[in-house]
């Protein structure tokens, strides 16, 4: 993703002290604990201070969202766009040892359920073997929109609907139709957020004026993998006299 006319986000911090309250994953109000939307386990060391974070229910923080976590990490370590970035190369012994000690469901799947396939070049050239992982698209959705629900509340400065629709979609290989989308958001002041240096972390959103609710994203990790989310995009195709429900303020 290109950082050209870099747009300037207000960064909202969360509520330090606040311990009950509505989660903002699932709107259960209960006991709440800080949650970091963007894994900490994706960078070396400690997360950025921008990090962005929401308060959470104890099972969306430590039990759903955990797991996640691990997942996304070992998805995007094992990903052969992102495998190759020094970050990536920093924590690969921490990753190796969690696949080791079978403590790595990405892992686990893609090694029972993937396969070897040939890799070509353009012009059809044989390159090299890779390995497909064709890993659960429902696991990769719930976990993409579980974070873009915790995006939307710390950049947005909303909630969204518990009723939301996510559609997750991996932007593969070639970028070029969605560098040009990118650019028009970018014109159209979109905020573009990077998390620490962006190397980690880093996305573009747009938020319709009519719907609030419905937003597009294009989230990027490592430099290298991108996932665009609509969210609600039905909401956008009703008439103005339907029933939908207007964003919740937090
Ligand atoms: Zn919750």
């Amino acid at each position: 993703m290109r950082k050209d006319g870099q747009n300037v986000v207000k960064k909202r911090k969360v509520r330090q002290g606040k311990k009950e309250g509505i989660c903002g994953y699932c709107g259960k109000i209960t006991q709440l604990s800080e949650d970091h939307v963007i894994p900490q386990c994706l960078f070396a060391g400690k997360c950025p201070n921008d990090t962005p974070t929401i308060y959470a229910c104890e099972r969306c923080n430590n039990i759903v969202k955990s797991g996640n976590d691990i997942y996304l990490r070992d998805m995007l370590f094992m990903d052969m766009h992102s495998a190759q970035h020094p970050i990536v190369q920093q924590l690969w012994e921490k990753f190796k040892r969690a696949v080791s000690r079978n403590q790595s469901p990405a892992a686990k799947y893609a090694l029972s359920n993937g396969r070897y396939v040939r890799l070509h070049t353009v012009s059809g050239i044989f390159r090299e073997w890779a390995y497909e992982m064709n890993l659960p698209l429902e696991r990769v959705t719930d976990i993409l929109s579980m974070m873009t629900r915790g995006l939307y509340q710390y950049y947005v400065g909303r909630k969204l609907p518990q009723y939301s629709q996510f559609e997750v979609m991996r932007i593969q290989g070639d970028l070029r139709q969605f560098e040009t989308t990118i650019q028009v958001l970018l014109q159209l002041g979109a905020p573009f957020v990077t998390v620490g240096d962006g190397e980690v972390f880093q996305c573009i959103y747009a938020c319709s004026a009519a719907h609030p609710e419905v937003s597009l994203w294009f989230l990027c990790f490592y430099n290298s993998v991108v996932f665009s989310v609509v969210t609600n995009r039905q909401v956008s195709q009703q008439a103005p006299s339907s029933h939908a429900k207007p964003a919740e303020s937090i």
